[in-house]
């Protein structure tokens, strides 16, 4: 058997299964692999929904190629597909939805537990825009991860954990992020582990309770998880959000009449989180709003800290488009308009510039507007930026339909308002 080309590009397609097909993944496979063959080149993602093919229309919701925004393209460069490593990768949705978890007498859900991938995770990847490569490191990651687990690479020679952890600001699109990601890998790993599944720890409730009571909580829940973990066809991933509870459990013990009782709880998560994470299919997943050096116990565990700060300006451009590109989807700014891509927009305002001549057609006005818009809003954070087109409507607008320059000066006294 020729082995891969290493050199060569590896390109993602995700097919979604319809619910009720029965359909041999093998069988699905060979039917992509003709249609892609249809597919000469391609410069951005794109999903093709409606099939010539009697197979794929009976068996087959969507084929999406994906992640090639991961891939650092130049302006203008396409990817032919017959160039590539085409890495196939076929699931069905979990249409379910979030089952929360109650511990014995609590009413306070403890976690809440998805089968993956979810309908309920659908498009959260894409829709999730940073500068670096936050995304793909990630990614790379957990896929290394995962290797050196599934060949037993002893990790007393090799040291890696399964801890990663996510710090930043509120609102940066941490908790997304996991949850994103957790539903992506569970897809490209569809061939190893025929489902995955998702536990979010609600750090909160954990804590919130009389911390003697706390640490039989911690207990429970991680019995639970252990049973999910037994099924050696299902990954696991643990999120447990904004871990900094944690410190504040420690630091209330300071000033408690009995000290030891925080200390307790968070022992017991940690010794915890060690013993899940020796089976070779768990992934721990945290956040921490806490920015500064986080010191906590924690930390030590986690491989990877990653920082997620505030969208730059161009992670804004995107963000503002794609809700803009929506807002246009649903009539609310009619008629459509082309949003140039940053990259682009930029390479066509340089050569104006060269040629002495300003932007005059309306895409590239208009594109230019957002731009300037964008610059103004550095320092917001990406939940504010999804939220500006809503407020920018309520406050400035109330017509059920307005043209994209209208719209823009809205958004701009909105963005206004933030600050
Ligand atoms: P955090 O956990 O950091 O507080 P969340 O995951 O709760 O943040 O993010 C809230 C929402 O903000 C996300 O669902 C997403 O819609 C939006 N968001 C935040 N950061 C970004 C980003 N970089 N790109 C796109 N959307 C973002």
């Amino acid at each position: 058997k020729a082995l891969p080309d290493t050199t060569k590009l590896i390109v993602h397609v995700e097919v979604c299964q319809k619910p009720c097909s029965t359909a041999r993944m093998s069988d699905v496979k060979e039917h992509v692999m003709c249609l892609l063959g249809t597919v000469n080149s391609c410069c951005s993602n794109f999903s093709i929904t409606s099939f010539d093919d009697q197979f794929l229309q009976e068996h087959v919701r969507s084929v999406a190629i994906c992640d090639l925004d991961l891939l650092d393209l130049k302006v203008g460069e396409v990817i032919y597909l017959s160039n590539c490593n085409i890495r196939i990768h076929v699931f069905q949705l979990n249409e379910d939805g979030a089952d929360h978890e109650e511990l014995d007498g609590e009413d306070l859900p403890a976690a809440n537990h998805w089968l993956l991938p979810s309908s309920d995770f659908v498009g959260l990847w894409d829709s999730l825009i940073y500068d670096s490569s936050i995304k793909a490191q990630l990614l790379q990651y957990a896929s290394t991860t995962l290797l050196f687990s599934d060949k037993h690479v002893n990790s007393n020679v090799v040291a890696w954990n399964r801890v990663i952890l996510l710090h930043g600001p509120p609102g940066t699109g941490k908790t997304s992020l996991c949850k994103a990601l957790a539903q992506k890998l569970s897809v490209n790993l569809s061939d190893r582990y025929s489902y995955g599944q998702l536990v979010e720890i609600n750090s909160h409730s954990l804590f919130s309770k009389w911390f003697s009571e706390s640490g039989k909580l911690v207990m429970k829940m991680f019995q639970k998880i252990e049973q999910l973990v037994d099924d050696p066809n299902s990954i696991v991933f643990v999120l447990m959000d904004e871990v900094e509870s944690l410190t504040a459990a420690r630091s209330a013990s300071l000033g408690s009449t009995e000290p030891s009782d925080a200390i307790r709880v968070v022992n017991a998560l940690l010794t915890q989180i060690d013993h899940i994470k020796q089976f070779p299919n768990v992934i721990i997943l945290a956040t921490s709003n806490i920015t500064g050096a986080i010191d906590l116990a924690f930390v030590d565990r986690a491989d990877i800290k990653q920082y997620i700060g505030p969208p730059s300006s161009s992670a804004i451009y995107k963000i503002l488009q794609s809700c803009l590109n929506e807002l246009m989807r649903a009539h609310i700014i009619s008629p459509s308009e082309n949003l140039l891509d940053l990259k682009l927009l930029d390479t066509n305002l340089k050569v104006l510039e060269m040629m002495g001549e300003s932007a005059e057609n309306n895409s590239m006005l208009l594109s230019h507007r957002l731009k300037k818009i964008s610059e103004r809003c550095e320092g917001l954070s990406g939940r504010t930026l999804r939220k500006l087109p809503f407020i920018a409507h309520a406050i400035f607008l109330q017509t059920s339909s307005v043209n994209l320059d209208v719209f823009l000066d809205a958004l701009s006294q909105a963005a206004d308002r933030q600050f």
